[in-house]
């Protein structure tokens, strides 16, 4: 591969000082993309947890209104028996009443009772229908539920193995970088590193792309790209300071 001729920063050619910035700067963007993607998947595992807990939270609640059903239905049977042994009583007075206002007043009272147990299994057959619609419900959350749980599971051992892959790949390319960074004069190297450190997408060299510099896309006057193309002196955008490359030193084109 590479060969290692270790020379004295100083003795480097405008032209080797600027292809090695250049390939700093790529190691740099991706370390800058590793940290990116490692930063993005904790959020996948954190909504998916949410996820699971609002999951959790809905199934509790329906459990709940499932056994408030319950309970009415059973209440309603208890008003239903109470209707029914007074329906019971006042049909065996009715067969001893003595005139017809006791009559009247015992007939009454029975429609009366008979038309409380009517209401009443017309609320059961309705507090039923609504927990048969509940359970459906249960059961969809939990099969939802359940596949989620997987689904976190598997985006955490993921996100586990993701980190201590990307956190080696960064190390070595923080060696590498280092390295590099060794090959070029500290004067130069803090100056590309602060033009990198204010620019927005973390570019401090850039090549020129359609006679305009690739950072900022200012035109290039036609002096200074014949400069930029002899590479015999470190150029700079007047725009955004960015140091301008030709294309072919980026390995563009
Ligand atoms: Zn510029």
């Amino acid at each position: 591969m590479a060969k290692d001729v270790k020379k004295d920063p100083q003795d480097l050619s405008v032209e080797e000082k600027l292809k090695a910035l250049y390939q700093l700067q790529t190691m740099l963007s991706e370390i800058d993309k590793i940290k990116t993607l490692r930063g993005e998947l904790p959020l996948e595992v954190q909504d998916l947890e949410d996820e699971v807990t609002g999951l959790t939270t809905r199934i509790e609640k329906i459990n709940k209104e499932i056994a408030e059903l319950k309970e009415n239905v059973t209440t309603k049977k208890n008003e239903i028996s109470e209707a029914q042994a007074s329906v019971d009583k006042y049909k065996t007075q009715l067969d001893n009443v003595r005139n017809n206002r006791e009559y009247d007043v015992l007939s009454k009272e029975i429609e009366f009772q008979t038309l409380e147990i009517e209401l009443c299994e017309k609320r059961i057959r309705e507090y039923n229908a609504s927990a048969t619609a509940k359970a459906e419900e249960l059961k969809k959350n939990t099969e939802l539920l359940e596949e989620r749980k997987q689904d976190l599971e598997v985006k955490k051992t993921e996100l586990d193995e993701i980190v201590s892959e990307t956190k080696q790949e960064e190390e070595k390319l923080r060696e590498k970088a280092k390295a590099l960074e060794t090959t070029i004069e500290p004067r130069l190297l803090q100056a590309f590193k602060r033009i990198r450190k204010n620019s927005r997408n973390g570019l401090g060299i850039v090549y020129v792309q359609r006679d305009a510099c690739g950072g900022c896309f200012n035109k290039i006057p036609p002096q200074r790209q014949l400069d930029i193309r002899m590479r015999k002196k470190i150029i700079v955008c007047e725009y955004c300071g960015r140091i301008m490359i030709d294309p072919e030193l980026a390995g563009v084109e």
